[in-house]
């Protein structure tokens, strides 16, 4: 356990959450301790549970004055190690504040707390006639603040882009305990700068957010998934970009290699897809108000190198070629924690990257094995590592050297966190770095939030 706070702070924090909402025991801590791959492994001081805006504010006004560090949490489903208290800080768990409210079916628009889920917005989203633009694996457990706080992708960003393109407003509590809201929702709104913006992205370290207005997109009810089989990466990120400019009702278009699906069916116990092995997966999902069936065959029959194919139409089936895909992460988990390294490349270099990188992770550590999927529709690979020691860096070294030299990004849609802080450099520069610098200042000059993640030590 971190060192326990103050007693007179603890008891100043109890009396504005209430005392049964400041946890100290450690059994009930360790819920909040480690991250989800459980390659991170925190020791919170105390975990504080506010029930609202105005009690975030108040206790990180306390914290502030007391210089009480704390890492905001909400779903803990995060994959950089951002979400857990390494240094022994508190935890602040946004989780109560889970309310949906001002609906706004006409315009399109809904406000939810932080600790409202992902699912909890698609549900009300559907109820209002539409639907949420985001949507991931940890749908059920990955909340609003988290996902604004990592400016999350997912399997629709092809479509609708991440979630700070659906941010309308956001409501978020400073360092200082000064809280900043704009939650109008206005369509328009020149007036300065764009601070949800700013504070999407910054995983907790310039604000904790408390609600965020989100727009909700038209709905799309008609769905076809296809599951296409090619022979090399080469094919498949080829056929990747045919169907991007030949289908505009895509909403996702993933990728996947055979080492993948079997592992994923060994895990699963669900059966193969085909009858035969091939090197490459597209998954790809049209969606529409109208049946997009004839659309997607007649551009799927005009597919070259497309080695094999499933379509699915109704909702069991659809969900079954999904599980193909959404399967790897909890699969990949069951082999022990790994060393998640979420990159994007250029398409030029996408197909080339897929097939060489294997090499760079074994000439690093040749016991280390090598998984890859993602969003390739946003040039977007998980390359995911085994058999590597939690504290072996050699191989992450490696790997985000290699992307940075293809002029990719190091982070595509997880964030920096703790994991990729050493390397934050590859992309950003110092100018860039000391501009970070100057604003986490600003927004947090006590430096009590998140210290462990984003920017390197000075
Ligand atoms: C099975 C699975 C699939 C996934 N698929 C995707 C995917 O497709 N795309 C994708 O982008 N991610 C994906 N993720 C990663 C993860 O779900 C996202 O990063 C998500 O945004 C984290 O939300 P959370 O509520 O769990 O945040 P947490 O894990 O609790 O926190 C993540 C970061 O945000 C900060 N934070 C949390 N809440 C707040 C708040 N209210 N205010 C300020 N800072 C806050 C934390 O301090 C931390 O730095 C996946 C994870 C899993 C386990």
């Amino acid at each position: 356990m971190g060192s326990r706070p103050d007693s007179r702070l603890v008891q100043g924090i109890g009396r504005v959450v209430g005392p049964q909402h400041v946890v100290l025991e450690p059994a009930v801590m360790a819920a909040y301790a480690d991250d989800w791959t459980g390659r991170f492994h925190g020791d919170p001081s105390v975990v504080i549970r506010p029930g609202d805006a105005a009690e975030v504010a108040a206790v990180l006004a306390l914290c502030c004055e007391a210089g009480l560090a704390l890492v905001p949490q909400g779903g803990n489903t995060g994959l950089v190690g951002g979400s857990v208290p390494l240094g022994g800080e508190a935890v602040l768990s946004l989780r109560r504040l889970n309310a949906v409210t001002d609906v706004d079916a006409l315009g399109g628009q809904l406000t939810a707390g932080a600790g409202a889920t992902v699912a909890d917005v698609q549900a009300a989203a559907r109820a209002a006639g539409g639907e949420y633009g985001v949507d991931l694996g940890s749908r059920d457990s990955a909340t609003v603040g988290g996902t604004v706080a990592t400016n999350a992708g997912g399997l629709q960003v092809l479509r609708y882009g991440p979630t700070r393109a659906q941010l309308m407003g956001v409501e978020a509590v400073l360092g200082t305990g000064s809280t900043v809201s704009h939650l109008g929702g206005l369509m328009k709104d020149n007036t300065g700068y764009d601070l949800g913006g700013l504070l999407c992205g910054s995983e907790g370290t310039l604000g904790v957010v408390t609600a965020a207005r989100l727009r909700l997109v038209p709905p799309s009810p008609e769905r076809v998934v296809a599951l296409l089989a090619f022979a090399s990466s080469a094919a498949a990120v080829d056929a990747a970009s045919h169907l991007r400019r030949h289908l505009p009702d895509l909403n996702s278009l993933e990728f996947f290699l055979q080492s993948g699906l079997d592992l994923v069916c060994r895990v699963t116990g669900a059966s193969h897809p085909f009858s035969g092995s091939h090197a490459a997966y597209l998954l790809l999902e049209v969606a529409g108000q109208h049946d997009p069936l004839p659309a997607a065959n007649s551009v799927l029959d005009s597919l070259p190198a497309v080695a094999d194919v499933a379509v699915a139409t109704d909702s069991p089936r659809r969900a079954q070629l999904w599980r193909y895909r959404e399967g790897h992460t909890e699969a990949i988990n069951t082999l022990g924690a790994p060393h998640k390294l979420d990159v994007t490349l250029p398409a030029t270099v996408l197909a080339a990257f897929v097939d060489g990188v294997p090499a760079v992770v074994r000439a690093a550590d040749p016991a280390a094995t090598t998984w890859l999927f993602g969003h390739v529709g946003d040039g977007n690979v998980h390359v995911n590592v085994t058999g590597v020691a939690a504290d072996d860096l050699t191989v992450d070294e490696r790997v985000l050297v290699h992307v940075a030299g293809l002029g990719g990004s190091i982070s595509s849609e997880h964030g920096i966190g703790t994991a990729k802080r050493p390397w934050v450099h590859l992309n950003r520069t110092p100018a860039e770095l000391e501009a970070f610098r100057r604003l986490k200042a600003a927004f947090d000059p006590a430096g009590i939030l998140n210290p462990n993640v984003l920017l390197p030590p000075a």
